[in-house]
């Protein structure tokens, strides 16, 4: 990672909107919160400031950069053209995690295209965030603000983890509410390709598209993907990741058999399964902290020889929508927690399960059992 001189990275809050507007407009960097994840913005019409997204980062430089506008009005300079289908889709899903890449007017710098002729627009359904771009005036380049092929941040403090002395501001309001990036689309003639999944599903475009299709690069790792983003690992803690799906006992099992071989080993998984897992081990835990946002962590010894299950609880049952919300979050408590081997029960490939386990896919490097 390339060094940086260090900046003073101030904390503001949601009363700040002026003063972080007015810092992007002016082409510093500032972490502003939206409905997926924290961005790290900058302004979306200056090159030199997004140079410093990709510094700050470390981010490929081939990886385009998601700019985000306030309304529709905002996107008619940014861009060569808008078809009936593309103008439907900001209709029906804007302000939300849609994002949607367009032919490029002259007006938007390469740098935010990575060279590209498209340009990738999205306007984000957190106030505050709308609240900023429409002070600063101009389109607000923003990747998440983690440093690249970490996990994505989902409030102020895994921000400044990563980013403290590298970003002028950050804007703390609080965790975001999805918890997974927004999806990526690109229209041709009546169909919607999916080029990465995310917040909004394929099921919910289906509801205005007559066609939707998934890149086919999502499955076929050999293809060059059209998001450029999509080809570079991602998402990923420290130790090694395995993700399990199938039925809480069949997890269980397959827990069972793995337990004895770590000294230390990290469990992300839903309430179901955790009762089923303390019933066949007959353990009880021995100290529970809430140090994090994550719903419950819980650390105890088995047997003579203590090895230490470290547990993270995401929600009652292994529901897309629970896991979505604290899959970041989660992957870096279980960072802190100095594991050997993280094992995370995923859910089935349905609605916002595509973009969960898409994510999983990448922090496992494609460890992913199915398991029945
Ligand atoms: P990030 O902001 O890091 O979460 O990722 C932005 C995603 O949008 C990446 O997967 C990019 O490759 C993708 N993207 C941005 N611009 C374009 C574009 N012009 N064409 C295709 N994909 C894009
Ligand atoms: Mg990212």
């Amino acid at each position: 990672m390339e060094a940086l001189d260090p900046i003073e990275t101030q904390v503001l809050t949601t009363d700040d909107v002026e003063l972080a507007g007015t810092l992007l407009r002016v082409g510093d960097l500032v972490a502003i919160p939206t409905e997926t994840v924290y961005g790290l913005g900058a302004n979306g019409l200056a090159a030199d400031a997004m140079d410093r997204i990709y510094a700050a980062k470390g981010r490929p430089s081939d990886n385009p950069l998601i700019l985000h506008v306030c309304n529709q009005s905002m996107v008619h300079r940014l861009v060569r053209h808008i078809t009936p289908l593309e103008q439907t889709l900001m209709d029906t899903f804007w302000p939300g995690p849609l994002t949607i890449t367009f032919e490029k007017s002259a007006l938007v710098p390469e740098r935010a295209t990575g060279g590209l002729s498209r340009v990738a627009l999205r306007c984000p359904a957190h106030e505050v965030c709308r609240e900023m771009i429409r002070i600063a005036g101009v389109p607000i380049a923003a990747p998440s603000a983690n440093r690249s092929g970490r996990p994505s941040p989902t409030t102020a403090e895994a921000v400044l983890h990563d980013m403290k002395g590298r970003i002028h501001a950050v804007v703390d309001a609080g965790p975001c509410e999805i918890g997974v990036e927004s999806t990526v689309v690109q229209v041709e003639g009546d169909t919607v390709i999916i080029l990465r999944p995310g917040g909004v599903t394929k099921e919910m475009l289906e509801m205005v598209a007559d066609h939707v299709v998934y890149d086919t690069a999502l499955h076929d790792p050999t293809e060059a993907p059209k998001a450029p983003g999509m080809k570079y690992r991602h998402y990923a803690p420290d130790m090694p990741v395995q993700v399990l799906v199938g039925s809480s006992s069949a997890v269980v099992e397959s827990i069972q058999s793995k337990v004895p071989m770590y000294k230390r080993i990290g469990l992300f998984l839903s309430q179901q399964t955790w009762d089923i897992l303390i019933e066949a081990l007959g353990i009880k835990p021995t100290t529970i902290s809430e140090d994090t946002h994550v719903s419950q962590l819980a650390s105890f010894g088995v047997g003579a020889d203590t090895q230490d299950i470290v547990t993270i609880i995401f929600g009652e049952t292994a529901e897309p929508v629970s896991l979505a919300n604290q899959l970041y979050e989660g992957l870096l408590a279980f960072n802190e927690k100095d594991v050997d081997l993280l094992i995370v029960e995923g859910c089935k490939k349905e609605g916002l399960g595509v973009a969960v386990m898409n994510r999983l896919e990448k922090a496992s490097g494609g460890q992913i059992y199915i398991i029945e």
